[in-house]
């Protein structure tokens, strides 16, 4: 707290003493006005302000909230202050939040959080993005002025997002659908015909390119699952090393730019898995292998396994991934911005999801210059 105590020197004594205590009044008065002028002023900015802001003690009791914050919780400043701000809690924030929370303020340090569910007087939720800032003396924290962003409509936008996104891609599924029927009747009539093979092959090329659409739609569709909680699995036991060898045969059909071998004898290994996403996550892998490495250059798919786990890897002598993306790629929609950019960002992504749902690991090994390795381990279930 500032110090308005003038500095008061005793001089001799009559009316020099006189004036000089009406001096000292007279500079006491000017500071209190000063004073009570920079605390209007404060309180201007705090009122002013179009975030919502709340100051408390350290106990934490409240002691200010600005109009904004009466605005968005429906509260008035006299119904809450000396109130502990915990009323507000809506028990949807998790608790390792406030944990965290006050180990930070306690340190007399900065807390900044991404996300807090509060309830408003009506009883709906809000969300806020917040900065709490203790304010120090003598290296103790006596108030907490606590900065929001109001991120309710945000938040609902990104969620509105989601479901248009997941509707679009419904919606898109038939009539791709019906137009991959149609051609390949249309490619296996001309076939039959004996029609020229230039037709037959732009057929391919359509044929070739449905696929590549129907694989986005999935992955949309499947990515929307995921965050909804309501991708389901079907396990059973499932002999990896078979399946890994028909992947393999079936892609190379289609491949004839990149050759896939074997790192040694695939053995017959069983897992509970579900096999379908399982196959999904190898022809992830595959397909970029083939896709972010140049041609006429090698894959190899080796599994090996352990008394615990399998592991499955895929080695590509591809363009490689720097080490600062590694975590990344396993994010939804990232892509490395190379000139080899292609799909969407979603194939990684739903692997890692599928691979952790199956109590297993995904993850990329490349020394940021030449080649890739991808690996992922699934647990054996010996019972
Ligand atoms: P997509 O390939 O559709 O962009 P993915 O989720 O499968 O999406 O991959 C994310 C990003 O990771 C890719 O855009 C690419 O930058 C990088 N990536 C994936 N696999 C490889 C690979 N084998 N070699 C180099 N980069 C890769």
């Amino acid at each position: 707290m500032r110090n308005i105590t003038p500095k008061i020197k005793n001089k001799s004594p009559g009316t020099s003493n006189r004036s000089s205590s009406t001096n000292v009044l007279r500079q006491l008065h000017l500071e209190l006005i000063s004073l009570e002028e920079e605390n209007r002023t404060l309180r201007q900015i705090l009122a002013s302000s179009s975030d919502p802001i709340i100051i408390t003690t350290n106990e934490p009791k409240i002691i200010y909230v600005n109009l904004a914050w009466e605005k968005l919780t429906g509260y008035s400043f006299e119904e809450v202050i000396g109130k502990n701000p915990r009323f507000l809690q809506s028990g949807k924030t998790p608790r390792y939040v406030y944990k965290k929370m006050w180990k930070t303020l306690l340190l007399g340090q900065t807390f900044t959080s991404e996300k807090v569910i509060n309830k408003k007087k009506n009883g709906n939720e809000y969300q806020i993005r917040s900065n709490i800032y203790p304010v120090l003396q003598n290296g103790k924290a006596i108030y907490y002025v606590q900065l929001q962003h109001n991120i309710t409509s945000i938040k609902r936008l990104e969620e509105l997002q989601k479901e248009l996104l997941s509707a679009a891609a419904h919606e898109l599924k038939t009539p791709i659908t019906v137009l991959k029927l149609l051609t390949q009747s249309h490619i296996y009539k001309a076939q039959k015909q004996g029609n020229d093979s230039i037709s037959i092959n732009e057929l391919k090329m359509i044929d070739k390119e449905i696929d590549r659409f129907i694989r986005i739609i999935n992955d949309m569709l499947d990515s929307s699952r995921f965050e909804t909680g309501k991708l389901l699995m079907n396990y059973e036991q499932v002999n990896v090393g078979q399946l890994i060898i028909s992947i393999v045969e079936k892609i190379q059909i289609y491949t004839k730019t990149h050759n896939i071998v074997y790192a040694h004898k695939i053995k017959d290994i069983f897992v509970v898995a579900d096999p379908q996403r399982l196959e999904q996550v190898l022809l992830n892998l595959l397909s970029n292998a083939i896709k972010y490495s140049p041609e006429d250059s090698q894959i190899t798919v080796s599994l090996i396994n352990d008394d615990k786990k399998i592991t499955v890897s895929v080695q590509d002598e591809g363009i490689g991934i720097p080490k600062s993306k590694q975590k990344l790629i396993f994010d939804r929609y990232y892509q490395v911005k190379t000139k080899k950019r292609q799909g969407f960002g979603l194939g990684l992504y739903i692997s890692k999801e599928i691979i952790k749902q199956h109590h297993g690991k995904l993850w990329v090994e490349s020394n940021g210059k030449k080649g890739s390795l991808f690996l992922f381990s699934l647990p054996l279930k010996t019972d």
